[in-house]
C-alpha cells in the first residue's frame, strides 16, 4: 500500500512542539507549505475516485484492522497524548479506546448505510433513498482531544467511501502523526484496494486549515475547535456551498436538586470539573445548587477542591495535569480577577509547582458567585467552577440555558418531575442533556455535540454518519402511464 501523506511534517523545521509536561521542547516539524495542502487535496480526489467504489463492508475491512492496530499501539498512544496534551495517564488512555470503539462501530455501520423506501402516491411507481459517498473530508481538530474527535470523523468518513485530510492542532501534531503511523499498518494489512492518499495529514497551523475550508473540492469540513474558529469557518465554508460540521466551545452546568444524591453528585462534579484540567469541551463551567442543599454541598465540593492531586502526568497519578501554555494560565488568571470584581469568592486557582516554570500547573478553582455574570457567561478553557445558588426550578432552567455555549448539561434529582421538565422542550438547551451522570465523558454510540455558539454539529454515534454521505431521492416508473405527481396535467 502506498505512502499516505506524511513528508514534511516527518521533517525537522521551525514549528517547535512544546509538552505542557514541562513547557519544552519536545520536537520540531516542518509545516506543510500551502502548495502541498493543495496538492493533498488533489490526491485525496483521485482517492475518493477509487474509494467511492469499493463496497461499504470491504471499507469497513480496513476499520476493523485499524481497531486491531489501535489496540496494540494504546498504551504508547495514551503516553503519547499524556506527553503532548498533558493528560493523566488514565486519560490518554480512554482517549484511545475512544478511537477503538468508534471504529467498533464503524464496523458494523459499513453494512447499515440504509437508505429508506418511501411510499409513493402514484401507482407502478417505487421511491427510495440512496446513500452514496460524499468526497474529501477535511478534518480540523483542537489540542484537548488530540486523536479521539479524528477518529471519530475518519472511522465514519472510510466506511461512507471519503477520503479524509487531517489538520491537527498545531499544540499537537506528533500524536497525529503517530495516529497516521498506526493507520498505515491497517493499510498495508488490508492491500491493495486501498487508494493512495486515503488518509493524509496536513501539519502547520489555521493557514493551512484554511486551505481545507476553502477548497472547493473538499466536500465536508468537520472542524473543532473554539467557537472563534467556527465563526470563521462557516461562513467560509457556506459561502463556497460545502458541508460543515462545526464541533465549538461550550458553556456547561449543572442543576443539583433539593432530592439529588450529593454523593454521587460530588463525584460527578469533581470528575466534570476538574478532569483534564478543565480542558475539555464538556467540563462543567457552571454549578446551580438548591438553596436549600448549598451549605451541604458546597463545603464537601470545597474539600475535594483542596484534596484534587495536581502533578506531573508521566510520573504520577495525579488526577490534574497541566494547562496547555501560559496563555491558558493568563485567560485563567483574568477570569478570576473578573469574578473577585464582580463578588465572586474564589477558593483555590493558584500556580502549583510541578516541574519546570515552563510547565503551568494549577489548583482547580471553585469560585462561588451572587449571580451569572461576567466571566461566568463565557467558556475559559481552565478549571473554574462557578457556583451559584438557586430557588425556584422555572428561573434556573432559564438561567442554565441564557448562555452561548449549548453543548452539554446535566441535572441532579431524583424527582421524576424535575427530572423529565429538564429533558423536555422547556429544558435544557443543548446537545447533551444528562440525569445523574456529569456533563463530560461521554460514550461513542449517541450522537456528539451541541446547539448555539457550539456550532450545531453532530459527530460520532447515531445517525452522525449520515454528514459524510450524500442523499439522493429515486423515483422509479416500472409502468406504462406517466402520472405526474400532485395530479398536475401535462397533455401533449
Ligand atoms: P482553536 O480554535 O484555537 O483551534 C482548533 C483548530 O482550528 C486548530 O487545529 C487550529 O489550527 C484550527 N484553526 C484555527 N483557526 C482556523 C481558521 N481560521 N481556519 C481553519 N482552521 C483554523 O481551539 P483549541 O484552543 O485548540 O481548542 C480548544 C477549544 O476547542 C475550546 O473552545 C473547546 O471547547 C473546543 N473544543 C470543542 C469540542 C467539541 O466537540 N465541541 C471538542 C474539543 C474542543
Amino acid at each position: 500500500m502506498a505512502a499516505c501523506g506524511v513528508t514534511s511534517g516527518l521533517e525537522a523545521g521551525d514549528m517547535t512542539v512544546l509538552s505542557p509536561v514541562t513547557g519544552t521542547a519536545v520536537a520540531s516539524l516542518k509545516p506543510h507549505s500551502v502548495a502541498e495542502a493543495q496538492a493533498m487535496v488533489g490526491k485525496a480526489q483521485a482517492a475518493f475516485r477509487q474509494w467511492r467504489l469499493v463496497p461499504g463492508p470491504r471499507r469497513g475491512e480496513l476499520v476493523r484492522l485499524y481497531g486491531e492496530e489501535l489496540r496494540k499501539a494504546k498504551e504508547d498512544l495514551g503516553r503519547m497524548v499524556s506527553i503532548e496534551a498533558g493528560k493523566s495517564p488514565s486519560e490518554g488512555l480512554g482517549e484511545v479506546q475512544e478511537m477503538i470503539d468508534i471504529c467498533d462501530f464503524a464496523v458494523g455501520l459499513s453494512r447499515q448505510l440504509y437508505g429508506l423506501t418511501i411510499a409513493t402516491e402514484r401507482a407502478g411507481h417505487r421511491m427510495m433513498e440512496t446513500w452514496h459517498p460524499l468526497g474529501v473530508v477535511g478534518v480540523i481538530t483542537a489540542f484537548n482531544f488530540p486523536c479521539a474527535p479524528w477518529c471519530w470523523n475518519t472511522a465514519l468518513a472510510l466506511v461512507c467511501g471519503d477520503p479524509v485530510i487531517w489538520k491537527p492542532s498545531e499544540k499537537t501534531p506528533l500524536t497525529a502523526l503517530a495516529c497516521q503511523a498506526v493507520f498505515e499498518r491497517a493499510l498495508a494489512r488490508f492491500g491493495a484496494q486501498a487508494p493512495e492518499g486515503l488518509s493524509q495529514v496536513l501539519i502547520g497551523g489555521p493557514e493551512l486549515g484554511e486551505v481545507l475550508v476553502e477548497h472547493e473540492k473538499v466536500a465536508l469540513i468537520s472542524a473543532t475547535g473554539s467557537t472563534r474558529m467556527g465563526r470563521t469557518v462557516g461562513p467560509k465554508v457556506a459561502a463556497r456551498f460545502g458541508k460543515c460540521i462545526l464541533e465549538l466551545g461550550g458553556n456547561n452546568a449543572g442543576i443539583v436538586c433539593p432530592s439529588a444524591d450529593l454523593d454521587m453528585a460530588l463525584r460527578a462534579i469533581a470528575f466534570g470539573a476538574m478532569g483534564t484540567a478543565g480542558q475539555r469541551c464538556t467540563t462543567l463551567r457552571r454549578l446551580f445548587v438548591h438553596e436549600s442543599i448549598y451549605d451541604q454541598l458546597v463545603p464537601a465540593l470545597k474539600k475535594a477542591y483542596a484534596s484534587v492531586s495536581v502533578g506531573n502526568p508521566l510520573e504520577s497519578t495525579a488526577l490534574v495535569g497541566p494547562l496547555i501554555d501560559q496563555r491558558a494560565y493568563d485567560s485563567m488568571l483574568g477570569a478570576l480577577a473578573e469574578a473577585r470584581d464582580l463578588g465572586g469568592v474564589v477558593h483555590g486557582g493558584t500556580r502549583e509547582s510541578v516541574g519546570p516554570d515552563t510547565a503551568y500547573y494549577v489548583k482547580p478553582a471553585l469560585v462561588e458567585m451572587p449571580a451569572q455574570a461576567g466571566p461566568v457567561k463565557r467558556e475559559t478553557f481552565a478549571p473554574i467552577l462557578y457556583v451559584m445558588k438557586y430557588s425556584d426550578f422555572d428561573a434556573v432552567l432559564e438561567a442554565h440555558n441564557d448562555v452561548g455555549g449549548g453543548l452539554s448539561s446535566a441535572i441532579f434529582t431524583t424527582d421524576l418531575r424535575e427530572m423529565e421538565t429538564f429533558l423536555s422542550a422547556r429544558g435544557s438547551d443543548c446537545g447533551i442533556a444528562n440525569v445523574n451522570i456529569g456533563t463530560s465523558g461521554a460514550e461513542i454510540g449517541g450522537a456528539f455535540g451541541g446547539e448555539k455558539e457550539t456550532g450545531g454539529g453532530r459527530e460520532s454515534g447515531s445517525d452522525a454518519w449520515r454528514a459524510y454521505m450524500r442523499r439522493a431521492t429515486n423515483t422509479i416508473n416500472y409502468s406504462k402511464d406517466l402520472p405526474l405527481a400532485q395530479g398536475v396535467v401535462f397533455d401533449i
